[in-house]
């Protein structure tokens, strides 16, 4: 029996996104349909987890243990997959390779996946023989999940997004800063936030002084205050003047939507990060081709697939389930604010918030080994 599975190889799975998409793997019984290999960069000998058709970890830079592989899936990182994908393939290894980090995205002969979205195209690669499959970025992917019907019913024109970007997009180690800068902030002016007869501006004076740098606020990992403050950029600078987050939405977007030339959708806006934990947000403006019937636009945006939950446009509605805190954890794409704009006839505003590390990063790359054994049995 097991002889007949495919040999996968699974690199960085105790990482944050690893460890989300290994959890996942195991609620949908996906390791039941390969002979799984748990490999490690630093811990290779040591006993592997439960799903491995082997006793031990093997080695993540071991080109031949690798090779031995029908399908590589790996959630190390970039550098990792900069040195071994590039070795495999000079070694001529044919197998599939399956990411997390953008490295190859753009690579002309890597599909980027996010089946909702494009799962034709995604099926046309794997018959064509393309070889290397790829997670979008976390922003990117949760956009087009909350904009799917409109885009699939081609009535978008162009995006502007402007984004509310989560701790956890920029590693584990950060959102533990970001925990460290509340603790930090309460514990300073503890005394003078609990007295009800403190004055305010008095506190606000002091935290502030903190937030500028008077004190040992700890901000080594993001370089700028977060709690009681945010940071409008993320990655490295574009010759354009945008961050290369904010590039990748336009390029990644219309790559996943499988769109050329002058059927690109234009996509821009500025990235923020801001003092969440692991959901992204996104306000977006969204400008159609003609006039919007609100109600058959909402009705669009709720039925384009299982995930979308649309929240009504209301205070209540919008303060009980469109946030970060509620989102976390789940698969579903909250899409709320749904409403006309003074803007034109053709503009819709919309807000939408989806866990990063699920559908942002875990959730295509696991589905996507799904669609390869049903296109391929
Ligand atoms: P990560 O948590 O830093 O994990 C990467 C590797 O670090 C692990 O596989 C592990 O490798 C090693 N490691 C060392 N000490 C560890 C510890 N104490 N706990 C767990 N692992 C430890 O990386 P990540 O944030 O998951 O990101 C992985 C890739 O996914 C990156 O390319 C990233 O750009 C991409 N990505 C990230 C996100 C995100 O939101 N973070 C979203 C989409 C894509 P060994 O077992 O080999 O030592």
């Amino acid at each position: 029996m097991s002889a007949e599975k495919l040999k996968l190889g699974f690199i960085g799975w105790r990482g944050m996104v690893g460890s989300v998409l290994l959890d996942r793997m195991r609620e949908e019984h996906d390791l039941e349909h390969f002979d799984t290999v748990f490999f490690s960069t630093s811990q290779h000998g040591d006993k592997a987890p439960e799903g491995s058709s082997e006793g031990e970890l093997w080695d993540a830079f071991d080109c031949d243990a690798l090779k031995k592989m029908d399908i590589i899936l790996t959630c190390q990182g970039g550098d990792y997959t900069s040195r071994m994908h590039g070795e495999l393939r000079k070694a001529s290894w044919r197998g599939i390779w399956v990411d997390a980090a953008s490295t190859l995205r753009m690579k002309e002969d890597a599909c980027l996946v996010l089946d909702p979205l494009n799962k034709g195209l995604i099926k046309e690669e794997i018959h064509k023989g393309t070889l290397d499959f790829v997670g979008a970025n976390c922003t990117v992917s949760l956009m087009l999940l909350a904009l799917a019907g409109p885009l699939k019913a081609g009535m978008v024109d162009w995006i502007s997004t402007h984004t509310y970007q989560a701790a956890s997009g920029a590693g584990a180690q950060n959102m533990k800063e970001l925990l460290k800068q509340m603790g930090h902030l309460y514990n300073h002016e503890a005394k003078l936030i609990e007295d009800p007869k403190s004055n305010i501006l008095e506190l606000d004076k002091l935290i502030s002084a903190e937030l500028q740098g008077s004190g040992n606020y700890p901000k080594e990992l993001f370089g700028a205050p977060l709690a009681g403050s945010l940071i409008p950029w993320i990655d490295s600078p574009m010759e354009n003047g945008q961050t290369r987050e904010e590039w990748k939405a336009m390029v990644e977007g219309n790559k996943i939507l499988g769109l050329t030339g002058n059927q690109k959708i234009a996509v821009d806006g500025t990235c923020v990060r801001i003092g969440a934990m692991r959901s992204h947000s996104q306000a977006i403006t969204l400008k159609c081709k003609s006039d919007v019937d609100l109600s058959e636009f909402t009705e669009l945006i709720a039925k384009a697939h299982d995930w979308v939950d649309l929240v009504p446009n209301t205070k209540e509605a919008t303060l009980e389930r469109l946030s970060p805190a509620h989102y976390s954890g789940s698969l579903n794409i909250g899409v709320g604010r749904v409403r006309p704009m003074n803007l034109g006839k053709e503009f819709v505003n919309i807000f939408t918030v989806g866990d990063q590390l699920l559908w942002g990063a875990a959730e295509p790359l696991r589905r996507f080994l799904r669609l390869y054994l049903e296109v391929t049995a």
